[in-house]
């Protein structure tokens, strides 16, 4: 036993003597980087974070994009999607062109009537990805639930009240407001309650009735808030009694002042990530810029959430950052210092190209490659741009991406080949898994 010990010792000192960095690569990094993209396409996915649907499914959000402007890669006019339309559909063409496109259209219509539920499953066989979530208002019937896994909006509960301030900041508002509405409505038919409960207790009795519902009943492994979109990141620590007077001035009428309404949601977001502790229920959150005219940065950025993140009571909740707090993810990766929180990156490898995303991923990779997960942010965009090729290009971008940041960090003598096979493995699959025990796989 001794002498095994002394063995393992002195392997384990000839290693560390092998392995130092350094800060100019060594060796055929292109070498490196093929060898290890070959491995990784072998990789079944686990897709973190994704809205599957077709572009005339009102439920793949529970909020509608008004007319932004799109990030050069995300336009209809980019080049790429001839290749994802070649790629998945075999097109025969090598550009887009209105009548082209049409072809295009045309033979995912033909596929859909074909192939009816399994459209998307073949989708995901195609891609090499063994499950994926399914962010969405209302799972779809036509999704099979083998492999898509639900997770649900959560953000309505924060806008229970009359919304026409909220409504009126501006257009942006006007579109969403009337949704979150209209989600709020659907939670209570889902629980038969006709109109909002009189009591602050009984409200959170109904906010706590559709969260269990929702998992135990309905398959729902995360809850996910786009509160972004809605108002800024930053939550107050009201008291019950703060937040339970301003439901007794508002629940049956009257127009909030907007820092009334504030602290309000400020104690129901808090309520709602300490049943996601107490269900077992991990709370997705969007840090990243968003579409829209008057998404606002600043005040969306990842760092106001530090005070609800390293809180000690929520230690018991998961928290993932969906988007990795792009473009703020060199930042966002030290609130995963934090044991319960985890960096999703979907979005940012459909807006970022693959030299771009290796580069912050390699950061995040030399930071804490354990709490890194990865997601496509699949979405019905245009009929160009569809939840097919957005699959697709978050799909081909990871893998690339991931690639490339392991081969550099290789080459520079920072980890071996077998330790990067292994973070590959927990950053595209294990390590989200591991988040829905029995869940998923
Ligand atoms: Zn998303």
């Amino acid at each position: 036993m001794k002498s095994s010990a002394i063995l393992a010792t002195l392997v384990l000192f000839a290693a560390s003597a092998v392995a130092q960095s350094h800060p100019y690569p060594n060796g055929d990094v292109r070498g490196i980087y093929t060898r290890l993209l070959a491995q990784i396409e072998k990789i079944a996915i686990f897709d973190h974070h994704a809205h599957p649907g077709f572009p005339d499914d009102t439920d793949v959000d529970a909020m509608a994009s008004p007319p932004g402007s799109a990030p050069l890669r995300e336009r209809d006019t980019n080049p790429e999607l001839v290749a994802a339309a070649k790629a998945l559909f075999q097109y025969p063409y090598n550009d887009l062109s209105p009548e082209h496109a049409k072809w295009l259209v045309n033979k995912k219509a033909e596929l859909k009537k074909q192939q009816g539920n399994a459209y998307f499953s073949n989708l995901l066989d195609k891609l090499n990805i063994e499950q994926g979530v399914a962010n969405r208002a209302m799972m779809a019937d036509y999704l099979d639930r083998k492999r898509f896994v639900w997770v649900f909006f959560a953000d309505s509960f924060l806008w229970p009240f009359d919304n026409q301030k909220e409504r009126a900041r501006n257009a942006d508002q006007q579109v969403y407001m009337p949704l979150q509405e209209k989600m709020l409505h659907r939670w209570m038919d889902q629980e038969h309650v006709s109109r909002l409960p009189a009591s602050f207790d009984e409200y959170l009795k109904f906010v706590s009735a559709v969260l269990e519902d929702n998992q135990k009943n309905k398959g729902a492994i995360a809850m996910k808030f786009e509160v972004a979109y809605f108002r800024p990141l930053k939550f107050s620590d009201p008291s019950k009694e703060e937040a339970e007077a301003i439901y007794k001035r508002y629940g049956a009428g009257g127009v909030p002042e907007e820092k009334e309404y504030r602290t309000f949601q400020d104690y129901i977001f808090r309520y709602l990530v300490l049943e996601g502790g107490r269900l077992h229920l991990p709370v997705h959150i969007h840090t990243a810029v968003g579409v829209g005219d008057y998404f606002n940065i600043s005040e969306s950025n990842v760092m106001r959430l530090e005070n609800i993140l390293r809180d000690p009571r929520y230690a018991g909740t998961t928290f993932v950052l969906i988007h990795g707090g792009y473009p703020l993810e060199r930042e966002a990766i030290w609130l995963a210092a934090v044991k319960n929180v985890y960096l999703d990156s979907s979005l940012m490898e459909v807006v970022m190209y693959p030299a771009a995303f290796k580069d912050s991923l390699r950061q995040w990779l030399e930071t804490f490659p354990d709490k890194i997960t990865f997601g496509t942010d699949s979405f019905p965009y245009n009929e160009a741009l569809g939840a097919e090729e957005s699959y697709w290009l978050g799909v081909e971008t990871g893998r690339q991406g991931l690639a490339g940041a392991l081969a550099d960090m290789v080459a520079l003598g920072e980890i071996s080949e077998a330790k990067a096979l292994e973070m590959a493995h927990a950053y595209l699959h294990d390590t989200a898994v591991s988040l829905y025990p029995g869940k998923v796989h």
